[in-house]
C-alpha cells in the first residue's frame, strides 16, 4: 500500500471478502479512501498489488 498523503509504503493484509474502500496509513495515521466510486477497492487504487477479487476478474476475462 502506498499512502497518498505521506508517500510511505506499508503492508496491509487484503481481506478476501467485502469491499474495502479505505485504509489507515500506519505512518501518518491518515484514513484515505478510493478516488472515485468506480474503483474496485483501496488496494487496487493505492497498492502495487491488486486485491484477490480483481485477480479473479482478470482470470475470468482471459
Ligand atoms: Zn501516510
Ligand atoms: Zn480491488
Amino acid at each position: 500500500m502506498s499512502c497518498p498523503i505521506c508517500g510511505s509504503k506499508y503492508k496491509e493484509k487484503m481481506p478476501q471478502i467485502g469491499k474495502h474502500i479505505n485504509s489507515r496509513c500506519v505512518f501518518c495515521h491518515t484514513l484515505f479512501g478510493i478516488k472515485d466510486t468506480n474503483d474496485c477497492c483501496v488496494y487496487c487504487t493505492y497498492s502495487d498489488k491488486i486485491c484477490p477479487k480483481a485477480q479473479m476478474k482478470i482470470k475470468k476475462n482471459k
